[in-house]
């Protein structure tokens, strides 16, 4: 019998953390997680460290380490806080893969460090590759680390393209759910609060994700994550709205053949078959019956309604730090609307004017993700605080 593998969940507080741990306690044998890392939620994690036993347990705000270490300690179970104790514990001789369910641009730096630790990573944090896209694939081009999306639009395009030669692919069909303005008319939009954008109508999400679903910028991320991911060219990848979220994605063949995978929409199979590096776990999801969805529908997104979709290609083509400076300005314009500082469609303005107001690096390194980050921040807050 092969010893479990051992997993580094960070995030594991989230809606992804929760889920792979869920996997994770139901196959002791296959699996065990060797590192629990959160942001804020400590009691969460006290928790979660009990009942998974992890050696190491990583609170990411420093005021909250106290209390942690109190609780775990006892136990045997090491503690640590901040983003260096992030980059090193990817690093640990007893981890095999890491799973990056963190929100938003905190994904980067350790996904950098286990890429240069040749550890495989199971990647659900999108905005990893959405900023620095270029920089992940050139550092795994010198590693042995392997990228396992979880996202279940990419999950599903790795699934079909099993078996597959890529240069035979004629285009990616990315399915999105259209979230839940999909049908409202544009001055409604305009008038939504952040109540009304959190109702997803088919996935249960964090917020944040929930928000970039509602104006559709997740749509645009994914495209740009499947860019990086597959390595098929921006023209050649679409959005379809498909408001049902039981056709995960599609991949059509130059013969005109089309693969789709479909599924219920439920996070653990996608997450299960990247820690089980595309391999099927058994009873990972409940079981499709497609008699019970009589209707699988399938249209063209609105531009006009969800223009954040728009900055799919704009990124593509610019290139450089055009993504990363797009991820900056919406973490800070989803925050302001989520506290009901800015309207909804002030999130794409911010978007829009945080490009024009930041400055832009052609072939970007490490450090100048790390600066334009820091700069459309700023710029973003300048913005919305004259609003
Ligand atoms: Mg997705």
């Amino acid at each position: 019998m092969n010893t479990p593998k051992r997993i580094a969940v960070l995030g594991a507080t989230g809606s992804i953390g929760r889920q792979a741990l869920d996997i994770i306690g139901r196959h002791p044998d296959r699996y065990c997680a060797t590192v629990l890392a959160a942001g804020t939620r400590v009691d969460d994690l006290i928790e979660l460290a009990r009942k998974h036993r992890p050696r190491l347990a990583i609170i990411g705000r420093q005021d909250l380490l106290p209390r942690l270490r109190e609780e775990l300690l006892p136990l045997g179970i090491a503690t640590a806080s901040g983003p260096d104790a992030l980059a090193e514990c990817v690093e640990a001789d007893d981890v095999d893969m890491v799973l990056t369910a963190t929100v938003g641009y905190s994904g980067l730096e350790p996904t950098v460090h286990a890429i240069r630790a040749g550890k495989d990573i199971a990647l659900a944090n999108k905005e990893t590759l959405v900023v620095a896209g270029e920089l992940v694939n050139r550092l795994l081009k010198d590693s042995t680390s392997r990228i396992y999306p979880v996202d279940s639009e990419h999950s599903a395009i790795a699934q079909c393209l099993q078996g597959e030669d890529v240069t035979r692919v004629e285009r990616l069909l990315i399915t999105a759910s259209g979230g839940p303005f999909r049908t409202w008319p544009a001055e409604r939009i305009a008038a939504a609060t952040a109540a009304d954008a959190l109702r997803h109508p088919n996935w249960n999400m964090g917020s944040k994700i929930t928000i970039d679903s509602a104006t559709m910028l997740n749509k645009a991320f994914e495209i740009i994550e499947a860019h990086h991911l597959f390595g098929i060219a921006p023209d050649c990848i679409e959005a379809v709205v498909h408001p049902q979220s039981i056709v995960h994605s599609m991949v059509e063949f130059v013969d005109g053949g089309v693969k789709a995978q479909l599924g219920v929409p439920d996070m653990h199979l996608p997450i299960a078959y990247a820690l089980g590096e595309h391999s099927r776990l058994q009873g990972a999801s409940a079981h499709l019956r497609l008699e019970d969805y009589a209707n699988l529908t399938f249209e063209r997104p609105d531009l006009e309604r969800f223009p954040c979709l728009g900055f799919a290609h704009l990124c593509l083509n610019k290139r450089g730090t055009t993504a990363c400076t797009v991820n900056a300005a919406n973490e800070i314009a989803v925050a302001a609307f989520l506290a009901g500082r800015i309207t909804f469609p002030q999130i794409y303005e911010t978007i829009a004017r945080t490009l024009d107001a930041t400055a832009f690096v052609t072939s970007p390194e490490y450090s100048d993700y790390v600066a334009i980050n820091a700069e459309a921040r700023a710029r973003a807050e300048e913005i919305i605080a004259k609003y």
